[in-house]
């Protein structure tokens, strides 16, 4: 078991408050305290670079990671968007698209290494459920995240399919050609403003499902409160002189 040193902790807070100086910066430092939470033992595995990260925060944060010997694998972004109802080429087009982003998976134990390993063997297939389980968010929120993602699928080969007027080859080009998919049907307009309703919590990187966020299922707020156990401690140091 590592017990990171209160050095680790003052190398954070830093991160943390180098990132607050800069502009978008709320999901990067969502991603620092995920990394808190993976050092105190709240989740399994860190996902990191889901942000866009200047890469000197990026190069920090992976070699806090190497030092404290924690496990650093890079690979492609996750994903579990159940694309069965789809066409295979707008599948294969997706996953081309997910597999040019990199990440990196950070984690402690080597049985979770091994996983994340497997997983990225397979080109970051997963089911909702593994995914959940070891990037240690609420199920309900990651369902929801992949529901948001078949909404803006089902919603994008709608307007390719009306542009192309039903013609699947002209759809695939004007695909490739990342074409500008404006919605116009109200199925259309309905997907996309579904797909795009995204809420993170005040702690931590995940989206939160509507129950979460509406305080009707209490997933996220346990979890919430778990980052603030030991976010609030860190925050709390006082800097280095
Ligand atoms: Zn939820």
């Amino acid at each position: 078991m590592i017990d990171p040193t209160s050095d680790t902790d003052y190398q954070l807070l830093e991160i943390i408050n180098q990132l607050r100086d800069k502009s978008e910066q709320q999901d990067m430092i969502g991603e620092v305290y995920d990394f808190v939470a993976l050092l105190k033992g709240i989740k399994p595995v860190l996902l990191l670079g889901r942000t866009p990260m200047p890469a000197e925060f990026i190069g920090k944060i992976l070699k806090l990671a190497l030092d404290l010997k924690l496990f650093v694998i890079e690979g492609c972004l996750w994903d579990a968007t159940e694309y069965d109802q789809f066409p295979k080429w707008y599948t294969e087009y997706c996953r081309g698209q997910i597999s040019e982003f990199k990440a990196w998976y950070i984690c402690k134990e080597e049985k979770f290494a091994m996983t994340i390993e497997k997983i990225n063997d397979l080109d970051g297939i997963l089911s909702m459920d593994e995914e959940a389980r070891l990037l240690g968010y609420p199920i309900c929120c990651v369902n929801a995240h992949y529901n948001r993602a078949h909404k803006y699928h089902r919603g994008s080969l709608s307007i390719l399919k009306r542009l192309a007027k039903g013609d699947e080859q002209v759809m695939q080009a004007l695909a490739m050609g990342n074409a500008h998919l404006a919605p116009k049907t109200n199925q259309e307009i309905e997907d996309l403003e579904f797909a795009f309703q995204i809420y993170t919590p005040h702690l931590g990187s995940w989206n939160m499902c509507d129950e979460c966020k509406n305080g009707i299922n209490s997933s996220s707020n346990e979890l919430e409160k778990k980052y603030l156990g030991v976010i609030e401690k860190l925050l709390k140091l006082n800097p280095m002189q």
